[in-house]
């Protein structure tokens, strides 16, 4: 069809049928890298602090999002949290159905900014919002700088 034809179906000019191949590299910046390497090599959960309004942010920022100050201190914020929210997962990923559910919960730390989405490991049934978890490592030598250093929080 060229600009001069006159069509008559509106559906031709909004859909384009074809494949679009998309991969992406993310990187986990400055301060990703301390956290994790820290989280793989000491065990730590750190989280990113303001100098300014004092304000701690885990995941850890490079800039506070108050106040836009660098946060050049980090804090150790323990291992124990609560479950801000949660979800039940009982097919995978693929969207086959798993031989056990599976929880997934927002861990918010005291004192902190932000949290982390990790799995859960309790019986559905015993999950709760406001409980209390701990994360539980994997041994050091299994460690390898991910999320997943994190075994689960329980
Ligand atoms: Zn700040």
């Amino acid at each position: 069809m060229t600009f001069l034809e006159r069509s008559r179906d509106p559906e031709a000019h909004k859909h384009w049928y074809g494949d679009m191949e998309a991969s992406y590299l993310y990187s986990t910046g400055i301060a990703g890298e301390k956290f994790f390497s820290t989280l793989r090599d000491k065990g730590n959960i750190m989280g990113a602090s303001c100098p300014k309004c004092k304000k701690v942010f885990l995941p850890p920022r490079m800039y506070c999002e108050i106040c836009f100050s660098e946060t050049k201190n980090w804090k150790d914020v323990g291992k124990e949290g609560k479950v801000e929210t949660y979800s039940v997962a009982h097919v995978d990923i693929e969207g086959n159905p798993l031989d056990e559910p599976i929880v997934y919960g927002l861990i918010r730390f005291p004192r902190t900014e932000g949290g982390l989405v990790h799995v859960i490991s309790v019986k559905p049934e015993k999950v709760k919002i406001g409980m209390k978890v701990k994360a539980k490592l994997k041994p050091k030598k299994e460690r390898k700088g991910s999320i997943l250093d994190i075994a689960s929080f329980g």
